[in-house]
């Protein structure tokens, strides 16, 4: 099977291009940074964490995973990313509960999990909940659609709340516990605050919402 990836994926370090290695230990530890409270240029309704800019190992990484096809790489960013969530639950900053944790995919169009790799922050999430597992169960419900907004890429933020408003369908009710929002990059809030939204007519509190990096 290792064989099989050898040929697909060229062997260098997803967040830094070092040869001979898909994942190096100093992106392992880049990635490994505290989480972040940031404020985005649009209220969210939630507060907002980050495990960092988006730059560096974090946004080649993202973007090796989201364009290039690297896969693999969600296993690394999902081990940053329960990290973080493993240090916001001791911080008290996940609800304070000790129910399940919930983790929900910001929503993905259709034709943009096409395009690029699939269903990236399902496929993050879904690694970050196998490596808490032994130490603290995580669900991954993904069940947030995008619906109508283009790509908003390039747009202002008064422009990218207009693109999402109203773009973003509760698909199915999350498993029971404490919701936690994942995306992969916040700009200026529009998604995230959208998805909160929807979430809350369906009666679906958000405890906090945090993304793989900050733009
Ligand atoms: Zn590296």
């Amino acid at each position: 099977m290792d064989d099989l990836v050898e040929l697909a994926v060229p062997r260098t370090c997803g967040g830094c291009g070092a040869p001979r290695v898909r994942w190096c230990a100093r992106c392992e530890a880049a990635l490994h940074d505290v989480p972040a409270l940031i404020r985005t240029t649009l209220p969210v309704g939630a507060p907002v964490w980050t495990l960092g800019r988006y730059d560096g190992a974090r946004r080649r990484a993202v973007l090796q995973l989201k364009e290039r096809g690297r896969g693999d790489l969600a296993a690394p960013l999902g081990r940053g990313l329960a990290h973080a969530l493993l240090r916001l639950e001791a911080w008290g900053e996940t609800g304070g509960s000790c129910g399940p944790l919930v983790l929900v995919p910001a929503p993905t169009t259709a034709w943009a999990a096409r395009r690029r790799g699939g269903d990236v922050v399902t496929a993050v999430c879904r690694a970050a909940a196998r490596t808490a597992a032994p130490v603290r169960p995580m669900t991954v419900s993904p069940v947030l659609r995008s619906v109508g907004a283009r790509d908003s890429v390039g747009l202002s933020a008064a422009a990218r709340a207009e693109n999402a408003r109203g773009t973003v369908r509760v698909t199915a009710p999350p498993a029971p516990g404490t919701v936690v929002l994942v995306d992969d990059v916040v700009t200026t809030g529009a998604t995230l605050a959208e998805s909160v939204a929807a979430l809350a007519r369906r009666g679906v509190p958000v405890a906090a919402a945090i993304t793989l990096a900050a733009a």
